[in-house]
């Protein structure tokens, strides 16, 4: 690690301490927002976490920025959730935004004056985006926004959302070439409204109505339209690399929770850490948190390189979630009855897990990424 990585990831360490760990389960419990934390992580310039040094951000590498998630996610998952949809709009829009609209953004976005994420999920339809009815259709200089987005992190507490939309509702097929994505700022008067969910509290999740919502057409993300679809598939790389960091996270703290709890609870005479079944529980959870690292800090590494690295995203993403289910399956077991209570944190892990096998593209998903490209780099 570098100098500067080491004082980052320190820093966020002594937040994670003093800030959020003694609030978690009061916040948890009330499904609170957390606007303090919040605050201070706009101090610590973590909106800005991969926005680059020239627009105000920290300009992180991914390898660095997926250090900082794990442990957010280690302490409290939902915190993650405040800055990583952010990021992956931030990312859409240096990509692919023009040099006004970057000038005009970035540095709110990277100070966090302005916060948001992506809306792409619709009522009807997640996996199969290019099945979008959300419309912008072009009247003189804005686009006039219709439609409905679900299940949009940040999107009460926020005030800006990049929407995926059809501006060509006639484009012939493949149908993402109708497809574009728009900056939409909440004043312009999209209605949102929060979400309740069974874990992953505290971070809003909503229900986004767009009602003739006008938008100038300067907020159109690159220089045409019909270009949506790729570019937030693109942005989905570091989302996914993200997501398998919080994965290694919470699989962490499952891990080390239950590796302190096995020692202190004892049976039969003994602490149950020396019950065989017990320690190859814990043998499995340790493999698996390693792995899903070694995964997640590879993918990073080649998305740091600039290559193609949706297949490596993939396998990241779908090793790192499932090990975070599976390691707060066993740590409930490991915890017994204990497990079961909200005054251990085993049941939000439980609560928790579960999303990341949904988010950034599920876990089905996940695997067709990974065979379509096995078959793609290994022709015969
Ligand atoms: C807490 C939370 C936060 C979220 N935050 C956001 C956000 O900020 N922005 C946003 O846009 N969305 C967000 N989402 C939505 C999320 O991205 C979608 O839920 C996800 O993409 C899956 O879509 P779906 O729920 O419509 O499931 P569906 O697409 O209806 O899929 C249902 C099932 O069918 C499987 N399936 C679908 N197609 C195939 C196929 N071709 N082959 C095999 N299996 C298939 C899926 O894997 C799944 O198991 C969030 C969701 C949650 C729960």
């Amino acid at each position: 690690m570098s100098e500067e990585e080491t004082l980052i990831l320190e820093s966020v360490d002594q937040f994670l301490e003093r800030d959020v760990r003694p609030h978690v389960r009061a916040l948890e419990a009330a499904d609170e927002y957390p606007q303090a934390i919040a605050d201070r992580m706009a101090e610590m310039g973590l909106f800005g976490a991969t926005i680059s040094a020239e627009y105000g951000g920290l300009g992180l590498s991914a390898q660095t920025y997926s250090k900082i998630v794990e442990r957010v996610s280690a302490v409290w998952m939902s915190v993650s959730g405040i800055f990583n949809s952010h990021l992956i709009m931030c990312a859409a829009v240096e990509r692919f935004g023009s040099d006004e609209m970057k000038a005009t953004y970035l540095p709110k976005f990277a100070s966090g004056e302005m916060r948001g994420g992506i809306a792409l999920t619709e009522p009807d339809c997640g996996t199969d985006l290019q099945a979008v009815r959300t419309k912008a259709e072009l009247d003189g200089n804005v686009y006039v926004v219709d439609g409905a987005k679900m299940w949009c992190t940040n999107a009460v507490k926020g005030n800006v959302l990049a929407v995926l939309a059809k501006t060509d509702m006639e484009a012939d097929g493949p149908r993402h070439k109708g497809m574009s994505l728009l900056l939409v700022e909440k004043e312009m008067g999209y209605k949102a409204s929060k979400l309740k969910k069974l874990g992953y509290r505290g971070v809003d999740t909503g229900e986004v109505q767009f009602d003739k919502v006008r938008v100038p057409v300067a907020n159109l993300i690159g220089a045409e339209e019909g270009k949506g679809l790729n570019q937030i598939l693109a942005g989905l790389e570091l989302g996914r690399i993200n997501v398998a960091a919080r994965g290694v996270g919470v699989a962490r703290a499952c891990l080390e929770e239950s590796v302190a709890y096995a020692q202190t609870r004892k049976t039969f005479g003994k602490p149950i850490a020396e019950h065989q079944t017990i320690q190859i529980k814990l043998a499995d959870m340790a493999t698996k948190v390693e792995a899903a690292r070694l995964l997640t800090e590879q993918a990073a590494a080649a998305y740091d390189r600039g290559e193609r690295c949706d297949m490596e995203a993939g396998m990241a993403k779908l090793a790192a979630t499932e090990a975070a289910l599976e390691n707060a399956t066993e740590a409930m077991r490991i915890h017994g009855a204990y497990g079961y209570s909200p005054e251990y944190n085993i049941e939000r892990y439980y609560r928790d897990a579960p999303l990341l096998c949904i988010g950034e593209g599920t876990n089905e998903l996940q695997r067709l990424i990974i065979a379509k490209q096995l078959v793609e780099r290994n022709p015969v």
